[in-house]
Formats: structure tokens, C-alpha cells, sequence
């Protein structure tokens, strides 16, 4: 799609404008980085408890909000504004996944958006789908699909559904923030309960916990996988990373308390950074198994979009030490780029760095017995409500 007329309302350090002005060509540092005096001054305002600090351009928007003359504007909001949580009414709340490397076929989610404000979070791209900004707006602008449920049995009343595992995370994480208030991520499990359909999750909230009653009702009928996600035991990290997650601590305490339930659980540590946490690999893999965790996976982080952005500008702020070395390693590990599109690789990179933490990732997934003996989710006592059972 074509741009005109575009400058886009953000912050960014005199410090960083320099490196980003190494990185960028001519056309994206017009396009992303036009700065005011009042965007400066906002800039040395660190966003606590915010991932992105600022929003990124939304690539399908014509036209962008500036601040070239902020003097002139009397209502200019504080940036630091709450979540809004916008309701709506749905059409589909089922994805078909085409991605051949992500491990899932379908996915769903009540929410679009996501308040845990990971930097690294390659959802935060599509939130540009729904009109929005990756950065802040990813953050703080949370769609809720008020009418999931009902739209996800509409789906699997459908003749046509063929049953093959829905992951409810696949996209954002089904219990962040929002769910406390709406509760459509249990609305969905009690469906998936109801059909007898398997269900996969993948989430960085305790408040999973909370659906206990439901996912041990899944799990009797081998209906249910759940993967707790952890990066770091670092506290000052996580809080800057994943500023609205859970601590890993709490994050051990959910695997320990599902796993005891029988829920079989597992541990996603996603996604390594060479520099920030690849050195923790061990210790979370250890302490995943010893809670109860079975199974595990990783992946290599990737900066597509508009991700590349907002990460090198979180980094520089957070980590300015080692902020040089950590983005090379990245380039390094995606063929001299942060961002990476080649099916396989994107998720686990190449070159040396990111050999070695495959390497590592296998030793101890077989020193922690991870994997072994994996069996899928049934398929086959799917009914819809009325039907006895399936004859085959
Ligand atoms: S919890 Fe998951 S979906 Fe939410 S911001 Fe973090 S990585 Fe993205």
C-alpha cells in the first residue's frame, strides 16, 4: 500500500536516533521518526509497567496522527493512559493456521491485543489489522470479542468441522488482564468441554489457575495440553520484558498446582536472546521439570515489522551496556537482519549463536526428560450436544 503525507508521534533519545539512523534507510527514519519538542520531552519519560514506548506507524493507515506543533494542542492526552478494552461483536473467532512452523492448525482468542506488553511479542504486528499501532496501542487498546463463545459453537456445530486441536493462545495470551473481567477464555474452555474438542494453551498468567475446575475435567478426557511460558528468573529483566506477567516464580507455582491436578503441563521458554537470557535455559528447563512440566519447546527471537522498532528502542533504553552487542547477535543469527520471514529458521535461527542454544535446548530436554513418550490429544469422542457419540 502506498504512504503519503505520513509522520508519525513518537519518542525516541537523541542516543537512539543516532543508531537508528545507522540501521534505517532514508524513507522508513522520515516515516517513523519525525520528533517534536514535545515527543523529546516526552522521551525521557520511561513508560513503567509498558513494554513499547511509543506507537509504531500502522503500515495499512494512509494518513497518521503528528505532533509537529504539540504548543498548539490544549487536550493532549498523558501518554501513560489506561488499558481500554474496546467490546465488539465478532464474525469468527476460529483462525486457520497456515504457517507450517508454528505446531497448531487452528487457533482462537477472545482477545486481540495483549495488556502483558511483551517487547518482543510478534502479535504485536496484528494489531495493524485492526487499525491499530504495534507499539503502545498493542498495550493498552485490548479488543474483546464479546461473543466467542458463541461463535466457537456455532463453528463446531458446523456438519463440515473437521476436530483437530485448537490452540486458545495461539495469537495473544487468552488470560491476560482482560479475562479477569470478561471470562470468554473459560467461556471457550466450557465448549471445548462440552463437545469433548481438544484444546491447547499457551499462557505468561496465573490466573489460568483459575479454570482449574475445567482444565481437570479436559485433561481426564486427554482433551487438554497447557504450556506455561517462561524467559528469565531475572526479576529486572522480566519487569521490563514482560512488564504485566506473571513472575516466574508464580509462573512454577501454576505448572506445580495444574501438573498435581493432572493437567499435562509444559514449558514454553520463548524467546531466547542471546545476550538478555540464553545463559537461563538450563535453570528454567530444571525448574519447569521439578514443578511437574513434561514437555517443552523454545524459540529464537525474530524482530519482524514493526517489532524491529520498538525492541531496539526498548533495548537501548533498558540495557545501553550491552544493547550493541545483543542487536549484532541478533543479526548475526538471522543472516545479517533482526527480521526473518524463511519458514524453520525464523523461529530458531542460524549461525553459531543459535546452534548453541539448540544444542543446549536438546541436552537438557533429554537430561530433564522432556518429550518423552508425548501422546495427542483425542479426536475421537468429539460430539456435538444431542449426538450419543460419533459412530466413527
Ligand atoms: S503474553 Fe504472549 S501475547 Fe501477550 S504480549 Fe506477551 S508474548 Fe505477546
Amino acid at each position: 500500500m502506498e504512504h503519503t503525507n505520513i509522520a508519525l508521534c513518537i519518542s525516541v533519545s537523541p542516543r537512539l536516533r543516532g543508531s537508528i539512523k545507522r540501521l534505517m534507510p532514508n524513507k522508513l527514519q522520515q516515516d517513523h521518526y519525525k520528533v517534536s519538542a514535545r515527543d523529546k520531552e516526552e522521551s525521557e519519560q520511561y513508560l513503567h509497567g509498558r513494554g513499547a514506548q511509543f506507537n509504531t506507524k500502522n503500515k495499512f493507515l494512509k494518513d497518521e496522527i503528528t505532533r509537529e506543533h504539540a504548543e498548539g494542542i490544549d487536550d493532549w492526552t498523558d501518554p501513560n493512559v489506561p488499558t481500554q478494552y474496546l467490546e465488539q461483536q465478532s464474525k469468527t473467532i476460529v483462525n486457520k493456521v497456515d504457517s507450517p512452523d508454528v505446531g497448531m492448525a487452528y487457533s482462537m482468542n477472545a482477545y486481540a491485543g495483549c495488556e502483558h506488553g511483551c517487547i518482543y511479542c510478534y502479535a504485536r504486528n496484528v494489531h495493524e489489522y485492526w487499525g491499530y499501532s504495534a507499539g503502545l496501542d498493542f498495550e493498552r487498546k485490548i479488543i474483546v470479542k464479546m461473543n466467542a463463545p458463541q461463535l466457537l459453537r456455532k463453528q463446531l456445530m458446523h456438519p463440515k468441522w473437521e476436530v483437530m486441536p485448537i490452540m486458545v493462545s495461539g495469537n495473544t495470551d487468552c488470560y491476560q488482564p482482560a479475562e479477569q473481567k470478561y471470562r470468554l477464555t473459560r467461556g471457550l474452555l466450557q465448549v471445548c468441554n462440552e463437545f469433548n474438542h481438544p484444546v491447547g494453551i499457551l499462557t505468561k498468567n496465573a490466573w489460568i489457575i483459575k479454570d482449574k475446575d475445567i482444565l481437570q475435567e479436559l485433561a481426564q478426557k486427554r482433551l487438554v495440553t497447557a504450556m506455561v511460558s517462561i524467559t528469565s528468573f531475572n526479576e529486572e529483566l522480566r519487569r521490563v520484558m514482560e512488564p504485566r506477567t506473571a513472575t516466574a516464580t508464580q509462573r512454577l507455582r501454576v505448572i506445580e498446582e495444574l501438573s498435581n491436578a493432572g493437567i499435562k503441563m509444559g514449558i514454553m521458554m520463548g524467546p531466547m536472546i542471546p545476550g538478555l537470557n540464553d545463559h537461563e535455559m538450563q535453570r528454567i528447563m530444571k525448574s519447569a521439570a521439578d514443578a511437574g512440566a513434561t514437555f517443552t519447546a523454545y524459540t529464537f527471537i525474530r524482530l519482524n515489522g514493526a517489532i524491529k522498532f520498538l525492541f531496539h528502542d526498548w533495548l537501548y533504553k533498558n540495557f545501553p551496556d550491552r544493547a550493541d552487542k545483543v542487536w549484532h547477535l541478533i543479526e548475526q543469527s538471522h543472516d545479517g537482519k533482526v527480521n526473518d520471514t524463511r519458514w524453520g529458521l525464523r523461529m530458531r535461527g542460524e549461525g553459531a549463536i543459535a546452534q548453541i542454544i539448540a544444542q543446549q535446548y536438546k541436552k537438557y530436554g533429554k537430561l530433564y526428560h522432556m518429550n518423552e513418550g508425548r501422546q495427542g490429544l483425542d479426536t475421537t469422542i468429539f460430539r456435538r450436544p444431542g449426538e450419543q457419540g460419533r459412530l466413527f
